[in-house]
Formats: structure tokens, sequence, C-alpha cells
């Protein structure tokens, strides 16, 4: 522990009259800095020291040592829905500094049914490499390529038991078991795994569950909505623990028909798009994958959506290129 004392500029005739020793010592603020761990408590007399939390016995606590895996995306699979209390009240933050927005953008896919499917998280648009901040302190249970579509991925327990998904990322700034604290920056966005166009998937869950993380942050200005949040049974979506896999592909297609500004682009840029789209990996080649066609669907879409050619789509499921698609077909498109 360091100490020192704040350089006053001309101290007035009241506080002349006193040693420092007798005044009170009262912290009053902290204050940032270089490292996002450290901080400095000013206190009332004018005195100073260097606050660094126990992270070691942080990261040692109960909620990091039961149902703790670092390798699979689930850790709560004994815990039925049953068992989640019908209403908890959880501290999200102690104080401001607790918290940080995970990016700051356009929100381009809220949490809910999309598709045939459920977007069990919320999407924001950024550019690649982007920094992306950890919303809350805690510790990294997860933090790795995850071939069932979010890509580069990092999963955050917090001391509450909640846990954030950040998924997507182009490269990770964290490892397995580090403690982090809110506003550190845990990677970099981008547009890895089952994802159309750059951006952050972020997804808030307790027990496995998902629920809407609009319920917590503002999305639009960045700001936490509450310090201590009450988690609903009722707000859980029971399938989330179903699958470890995004169900269904994240962002916005329509980038590859329209320029930035949603203008038209000439045929040949879409074919360059398309083609770009097909040479990219999408998922491990072994995963079988049906598709369910929708309203505006032709199979170029459906090709560069899941990374394959309109061929391949047609072998495996013995039609024609030609062949005209009914909505709600389902078709093989791995
Ligand atoms: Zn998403």
């Amino acid at each position: 522990m360091v100490c020192g004392v704040l350089t006053v500029s001309t101290p007035s005739a009241a506080q002349r009259k006193y040693n420092i020793e007798e005044l009170p010592r009262i912290p009053v603020d902290t204050v940032d800095t270089a490292d996002p761990r450290v901080k400095i408590i000013t206190y009332t007399n004018n005195t100073w020291d260097y606050y660094l939390p126990d992270y070691e016995s942080l990261a040692n606590q109960s909620v990091y040592q039961e149902h703790w895996t670092t390798n699979e995306v689930f850790a709560y699979r004994d815990v039925k829905f049953a068992d989640v209390p019908e209403s908890m009240e959880i501290e999200l933050v102690k104080s401001l500094d607790g918290y940080h927005p995970p990016v700051l953008g356009r929100v381009s896919s809220r949490y809910g049914p999309r598709g045939k499917g459920m977007h069990k998280g919320i999407d924001i648009g950024l550019p690649t490499g982007e920094p992306i901040y950890a919303t809350f302190e805690g510790k990294v249970r997860y933090a790795r390529y995850n071939s069932g579509g979010y890509g580069y991925l990092v999963i955050l327990r917090h001391p509450n038991g909640l846990e954030t998904y950040y998924g997507h990322l182009c490269k990770l700034n964290v490892k397995v078991n580090d403690y982090v604290v809110a506003g550190q920056v845990i990677g970099y966005g981008g547009n890895t795994g089952r994802s159309r166009g750059a951006h952050l998937h972020y997804e808030m869950r307790y027990a496995d569950l998902t629920f809407d993380p609009e319920r917590i942050i503002d999305f639009s200005t960045g700001d936490l909505k509450w310090q201590n949040f009450v988690l609903e049974r009722g707000y859980f979506n029971i399938s989330s623990k179903l699958t470890e896999a995004l169900e269904e592909e994240d962002g916005d297609l329509g980038d590859m028909f329209v320029d930035k500004e949603g203008n038209p682009l000439s045929s040949e840029e879409i074919v360059d798009n398309l083609s770009k789209a097909a040479a990219k990996p999408k998922t491990t080649v072994n995963d079988v994958i049906y598709y369910k066609v929708k309203s505006g669907d032709n199979l170029y879409k459906i090709a560069a959506k899941y990374g394959t050619t309109v061929g391949n789509i047609c072998k495996l499921n013995g039609i024609k290129s030609s062949t005209t698609l009914r909505i709600g077909q389902r078709l093989r498109v791995r």
C-alpha cells in the first residue's frame, strides 16, 4: 500500500491550524489510473491511497466454484427450470464504476422470436476491431472459438450469478479463469461464426437461461437501468437451454444487396459479395443444417447465407437451380 499527500495550493487559514493527522480521514472519491483494476481513493484530509481489490480471493468465491466449466457453453445442465426461484433480487452494481456498456452502436436485431427460431440475445452493429468491454466485473468462464455459430465467444460470470455472452468477436483479449473488471477490454468485435456483417451478439443468462438484456441495459444510450434488479422466472425463455448453438444466422443479409446508405448495388457487386460470402467457411463441415424457406428467399440468397453454392444445395435436395421454392419448404443446406 502506497500513501501520499496531495499538493494543495494555498491552504485556507482554517486548514493551516490543523495537522493532517488530526483531520477526519473519510473516503471522498475514487480516481481512475492507467490500469483499469487500480483506483486511487482520496480522503477528506487531502491524502490518498492506491486501491487494488484482492482479485485472487474475489475469483475464489463460491459462485465461481460451483457449475464451473471452461470448455462448454452451458454450465448448469443439472439445474432444472423448476429449480429456478420465482423471483430474485440481484445486485447489479455496488457503484457507478461497476458498469460499462459492452459497445455503443445501432441495435440491428433485438431479443425474441426471429424466423422459426429464437434470437437469444441482442445484436449491435460495429466496425470490425471495435473494443468490446466487460459490462460488469467477473471471471472469464469461456473464451475460445465456438463452432455452434457464436464464432469467437467470451462468457463472463458475474458475482451475482448472471452470465454475459459476447459473440462473433474477431479477436479475444482474455483467457479462461481471468478476473476482469467492468470496462476492461475482453476482445474485439467482428464477424466470426454464423454471422453476416460485423456485429456484437450479446446475451444475458442466469443458470443458462436467457432473458432480454434490454431489461437491464438501455442500448440506445448505453446506460444501466437499475442498481438492483428483480429477475422474474417469467422473463426466461424456457427453450434457451435446449441448444448451445445460435439457432438463426445473425446479421443483416440485406447488406449484400445494398450499399451502406441502402442504395441498390450493381449486379456485378452483388455477385462479388455473394461469392466472397460463399468462400467464407461458416460452420464445421460435418454439421447437417436444414433451412426453412422464407418469403423473399431464393437459392442464391440461401447459399450465400450458409457459405455454400446453389449447385451444392441442388445436389443435397435433388432440385434444379430453376426450381421454384415454396415458403416453409425445408432445404438441406449442408
Ligand atoms: Zn445475435
